[in-house]
């Protein structure tokens, strides 16, 4: 639950005075923290004008009609604003959990830099990408830094570049977060168990590359979304070690480290001669040993 506070309020101090990122968290007790449709009660600073986020304001309506419990307030100094996030306490109805004995819809998911996802259901392949909107901010944040770069340091053009660039780079992360949520949601309500690799397991491999870093961040939030989300409706998450499962076995033949690199994007197994597309016969994988473990 987040809500945007106005500039031109009495603001309190914060503890780190130059870290980008400044928070401090009160707890709720006696009614401290309370909402109205335009106002937020907060310990010591009163009532403040509350500007919810359009996607918060069905929640607002819940803390009003008093089906959600406030715990805690985080106040955030973030690059556009101060903003105020509600932790709150929700009561959910968790489904049945998914019945392995019956039918089931299963899907395999292979996360990928170029492609987001590759999601497999045992017939189609479905692939799911960030918009180009993404890259056209990235392409800006990209063109920003530079013009950071050329800035003297300590100087004012330099802090006023310095907020354009950490605001752009709020702006992608909202963006990024976004897609995670509506392709979680459209998962969960699709599939009863959805099978992913393990990035625990990935994450030992040495990269010291930022977009790969950069995605892994990502990743990780869209398996959490995800895990909540399937959780939620009796669904079943499960990780597999995509080293064994994925990359260098043929789906068709089942053979393990036959696969001959054509070009970026295709392979061809060296004992069927089957041609793979890499992602799509990863996510095949991802899919098959996601049941097998089921079974045993
Ligand atoms: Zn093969």
């Amino acid at each position: 639950m987040t809500a945007f506070l106005p500039s031109g309020v009495v603001f309190p101090k914060f503890k780190k005075k130059h870290s980008p990122k400044q928070t401090y968290t009160t707890k709720y007790t006696n009614g401290n923290i309370a909402v109205t449709p335009e106002a937020i009660k907060l310990p010591k600073l009163g009532l403040v004008a509350l500007f919810p986020k359009k996607t918060n304001r069905k929640r607002l309506q819940s803390l009003l009609d008093g089906t959600l419990k406030i715990q805690t307030a985080t106040i955030t100094r973030t690059a556009t604003g101060y903003t105020v996030s509600l932790s709150v306490q929700e009561v959910v109805a968790i489904s049945q959990p998914v019945d392995l004995t019956a039918d089931y819809r299963c899907v395999g998911i292979d996360l990928g830099l170029k492609t987001f996802a590759v999601v497999y259901d045992g017939k189609d392949f479905a692939d799911y990408s960030h918009g180009a909107y993404i890259k056209q901010a990235e392409k800006k944040l990209a063109k920003l830094q530079q013009q950071l770069a050329r800035c003297q340091k300590g100087s004012k053009n330099y802090d006023k570049q310095r907020t354009k660039v950490a605001k752009r780079h709020e702006h992608i992360a909202n963006q990024r977060k976004d897609f995670h949520h509506k392709l979680s949601t459209i998962i969960a309500n699709e599939n009863q168990v959805v099978v992913v690799e393990d990035l625990n397991i990935r994450g030992m491999v040495k990269n010291h590359k930022l977009a790969k870093a950069i995605s892994n961040a990502g990743w990780r939030q869209f398996i959490t979304f995800l895990a909540y989300k399937l959780d939620w409706r009796g669904g079943r998450l499960v990780k597999v070690n995509r080293f064994f499962a994925s990359s260098r076995l043929c789906s068709a033949c089942g053979h393990q480290s036959v696969a001959l690199t054509l070009d970026e994007r295709h392979c061809a197994c060296s004992h069927c001669g089957t041609v793979h597309d890499r992602d799509h016969n990863a996510s095949v994988n991802i899919r098959n040993e996601g049941l097998r473990l089921l079974a045993v």
